[in-house]
């Protein structure tokens, strides 16, 4: 016998069992960002590499080591997408969506990274992101933080994740901190990991997201990033804290967080909650007001997030959230009798009419009367709508409540609907 072929690593399905779960994430953040104004934008799945080597940069994790990058026929470099921003800035440079205007985009889909895959981690997985164009004040900076808020709370899980907010300054302000903590690192080389001593060299200010504990302890006397700052930039994050204070948003200043993708500027924050273990991150994002001109459009501030969906998914999951989602079918009609049979598709079509808004699925293939109930019941199903050779002759339906200790109704057809809202 030959071997069943099996997913990609790190590549999950997502069976049905599932997709009530992500259906509903999709939906509730679908309809908060609307909320705002923002509007969908698609980009394709496949980029040059290009893209993404000038835009993340080119000594990050993900460029460094993560990207799925292949040749394709005629020998172009592709790369399955990493992340979104790269793609929607290049959309927007491409087709003029951003020079002197104001966009509010989000998008939702697959992103790829060849990482080791665990619990939250995976080579293929779902981000949301938002990015935002044309707005260099604090103010969008906090709209975008506040509609993260949001979310959280439609899903109720407000008490399980906190902020973390941090401001990167200016380049030139990160150019001159830049130099300090090398300076600082330098000094302190003979305690540092051979990452951090790696990092040093090619992207010191990852440094400072370390997660070894020793190197956490060197850093403790490491020039602040803060003290570094233009007087603008700071002025800038001030703002930014006023504007979410006045929102009741709480956040904590966290001046280790830098973030991995070389683009970000001024504005950082992260969502983070303990109930995921080392995954902890859901949303991050920042303001990159230099990537617009940098990947060849004309200077145009932005700011922007990404969520990891898995890990939202997760989150419900683990808090048990997830319960009362309902599954796929509301009705489930049951035929009992051959004259019914000939008439159940229609009729179950004729149902589908009188309640629009119900998932109704037909028993097909016949089976005894007792089989059916029991898959009524298994297709999670509040009703069973039982077509019976007598009731079909009169015009009738039987309804049996399957979720709830009533009685059985039989009532005309045609009276479905007005029989099933008038008891609820
Ligand atoms: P991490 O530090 O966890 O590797 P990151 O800084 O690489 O995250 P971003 O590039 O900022 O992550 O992506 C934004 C969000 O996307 C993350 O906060 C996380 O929720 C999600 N994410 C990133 N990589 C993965 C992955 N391999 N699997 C699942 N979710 C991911
Ligand atoms: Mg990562």
């Amino acid at each position: 016998m030959s071997k069943n072929i099996q997913a990609i690593r790190g590549m999950n399905d997502c069976l049905p069992t599932q997709t009530p779960v992500w259906q509903k994430v999709e939906s509730v953040l679908r309809d908060t960002v609307a909320r705002y104004g923002y509007s969908e934008i698609r980009m394709p799945v496949v980029e040059s590499t290009d893209l993404f080597k000038r835009s993340i940069g080119e000594v990050t994790d993900i460029v460094e080591k993560e990207m799925y990058t292949f040749d394709d026929r005629n020998g172009d470099s592709l790369t399955l997408r990493p992340e979104g921003t790269a793609s929607c800035v290049r959309a927007g440079n491409q087709h003029g969506l951003l020079y002197n205007q104001q966009q509010r985009l989000w998008y939702m889909g697959p992103m790829f990274r060849h990482e080791r895959p665990q619990k939250g981690r995976y080579r293929q997985f779902h981000q949301f992101g938002v990015e935002v164009f044309g707005m260099s004040e604090a103010d969008i900076d906090a709209e975008v933080i506040a509609m993260t808020a949001r979310f959280w709370q439609a899903f109720g899980i407000a008490d399980k994740v906190t902020l973390e907010l941090n401001s990167l300054g200016s380049n030139e302000d990160r150019a001159e901190y830049r130099q300090a903590l090398v300076d600082f690192l330098k000094q302190h080389e003979a305690s540092l990991d051979e990452d951090s001593k790696r990092r040093m060299e090619t992207n010191p200010l990852r440094v400072l997201d370390t997660k070894n504990p020793d190197v956490q302890a060197v850093l403790v006397d490491a020039p602040k990033l803060s003290d570094y700052l233009s007087d603008d930039s700071k002025a800038h994050f001030s703002t930014l804290c006023e504007r979410l204070d006045s929102l009741g948003i709480k956040y904590t200043v966290n001046e280790r967080l830098v973030r991995g993708l070389d683009y970000y500027n001024r504005t950082v924050f992260e969502w983070v909650t303990d109930c995921l273990g080392a995954q902890g991150t859901v949303c991050a994002g920042g303001r990159y007001d230099g990537l617009v001109s940098q990947l060849g459009g004309k200077a145009t501030p932005a700011v922007g997030f990404a969520m990891g969906l898995e890990r939202l998914v997760l989150i419900l999951e683990t808090l048990e959230l997830t319960q009362d989602i309902p599954g796929p079918v509301d009705v489930y009609i049951v035929v009992a009798g051959q004259e019914a049979e000939k008439q159940s598709l229609a009729l179950a079509e004729k149902i589908r009419e009188l309640l629009p808004n119900s998932r109704v699925q037909l028993n097909c293939g016949g089976g005894k009367f007792k089989k059916q109930l029991q898959k009524a019941d298994k297709s999670g199903a509040s009703l069973a709508v039982i077509l019976g050779d007598d009731e079909v002759a009169n015009g009738q339906v039987t309804v049996k409540y399957l979720r709830e200790e009533k009685p059985q109704i039989s009532i005309a057809l045609t009276d479905l609907a007005s029989a099933l809202t008038s008891d609820s």
